[in-house]
């Protein structure tokens, strides 16, 4: 899709150019090259995110009231392709996108005034525990317990699959406080402390060959956990709403199209490597239709997020058409990666020891080829996490076709 940007639109991109040439270090870069941001170390991720806000730029969502940049919709387009195609790394999205959201909307004057100043600024990192084993698509069946006692809650139970729990400071959490009615009726919003006693963080090692010492994934153990009252976000019992609204943020709030488009512009790259050999995917018909297919999709998921965000710009909320974005932007993000690790055939499992971070280990196969296998093992999550595909075609049947 080819948009008309402004003047100030073209010096804005200039500005975010320059900005990325003094503080995108190769460090950054080298530690976010497999996933954009889970297995970066805490001291790395702050670091980035950090400078990120002095410039104003780390959330980049929120109203201006609250610091936010009040950008266009082609601004935020702007910022996250040139994000995209100089290979910066993402910022933790559980606190400013995904929390900050249900805080302005339903949380106390003092819970804005507390947590939102921290997170515009990086000084802390946020988790989700929202999932319990035996509650992920049916979250409402959660069992994790909170029993109030005095101004406190007592938390007993257990968050999986919770990313970067073992580097968070606070986890946001939906308990149940009730077990009469609906599953839905008897749920509230807890904000947790990871320094409290009675929790344990374990972490879970997944598929995608991480490197020795980091993880991205973790469960997470509550053993009469004492929370403050004034830590409950909005009413008790009724926090399904303020759950299902997190969601919108979770499915939308970074667009998908920029990473995209740039891991689209490397498999195009991968395809023409293989212009000069006895298997030249150039020629191939198949590859050529998979190709112009992908960038079909590509498009018209630009096209939808700069809807999305034009209705953010002016105060709606995101409603199902964060589900459909979501849903194209996973689902092609994965055929991106499916045929990158397709295309660069041998070249795409390297021995680990290339993949270690400042490793002195002669790269093989064409540009960017190492990092392939991992990628595309990772990126398996994306169409589970925040509700797998089968849960947003649901939504969709429901919320958008009436069915
Ligand atoms: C890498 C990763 C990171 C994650 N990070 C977090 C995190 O930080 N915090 C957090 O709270 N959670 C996190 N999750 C959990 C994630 O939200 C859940 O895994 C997800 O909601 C699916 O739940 P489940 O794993 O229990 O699978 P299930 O709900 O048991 O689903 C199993 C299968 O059944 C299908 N299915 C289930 N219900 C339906 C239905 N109604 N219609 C059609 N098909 C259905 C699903 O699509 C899936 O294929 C993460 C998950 C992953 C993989």
């Amino acid at each position: 899709m080819h948009m008309n940007f402004t003047e100030a639109d073209l010096a804005f991109q200039n500005e975010i150019r320059d900005w990325l040439k003094d503080n995108l270090t190769p460090e950054i870069v080298a530690e976010s090259k497999v996933a954009r941001n889970a297995f970066m170390s805490r001291e790395r991720l702050l670091d980035w995110q950090k400078r990120l806000a002095k410039k104003g730029w780390l959330c980049t969502n929120w109203p201006k009231e609250y610091g936010g940049p009040g950008w266009t919709p082609a601004q935020k387009y702007i910022f996250e392709m040139e994000m995209a195609k100089a290979g910066a790394p993402g910022t933790s999205p559980f606190g400013p996108r995904m929390c900050a959201p249900v805080i302005m909307k339903y949380g106390s004057e003092e819970q804005k005034r507390r947590h939102l100043p921290p997170m515009l600024n990086s000084d802390l990192i946020w988790c989700q525990g929202y999932s319990e084993p035996g509650s992920g698509s049916d979250l409402a069946s959660l069992k994790t317990r909170a029993v109030r006692d005095g101004d406190f809650y007592i938390v007993n139970g257990t968050k999986i699959w919770t990313t970067t729990a073992h580097i968070a400071d606070w986890i946001f959490c939906l308990v149940r406080t009730a077990s009469s009615g609906k599953p839905q009726d008897g749920i509230s919003f807890l904000l947790i402390d990871m320094k409290t006693p009675g929790i344990k963080v374990e972490p879970i090692i997944t598929s995608d060959g991480n490197r020795a010492g980091t993880h991205e994934v973790n469960q997470v153990f509550f053993t009469d956990v004492k929370v403050p009252v004034e830590n409950r976000v909005g009413e008790e019992n009724v926090a399904w709403t303020y759950a299902k609204y997190l969601l919108e943020f979770e499915r939308g709030g970074s667009p998908y199209s920029p990473r995209l488009r740039s891991s689209f512009e490397r498999l195009k790259r991968l395809v023409e490597a293989t212009a000069d050999g006895d298997k030249a995917l150039t020629r191939d018909t198949a590859w050529k239709d998979k190709l112009a297919r992908m960038d079909i999709e590509i498009a018209g998921l630009e096209m939808f997020e700069l809807e999305f965000y034009a209705r953010l710009g002016s105060g709606q909320n995101p409603g199902p058409l964060s589900s459909m974005i979501k849903l194209r932007g996973t689902e092609v993000m994965q055929q991106v990666q499916e045929s990158a690790v397709e295309a660069a055939a041998h070249y795409a499992m390297p021995f680990p020891e290339q993949r270690v971070p400042g490793a002195n280990v002669e790269p093989i196969g064409p540009e960017g080829s190492d990092v392939l296998a991992p990628r595309y093992f990772n990126g398996r999550k994306m169409t589970i996490y925040g509700g797998s595909s089968e849960v947003q075609r649901g939504i969709m049947a429901k919320a958008m076709l009436g069915l």
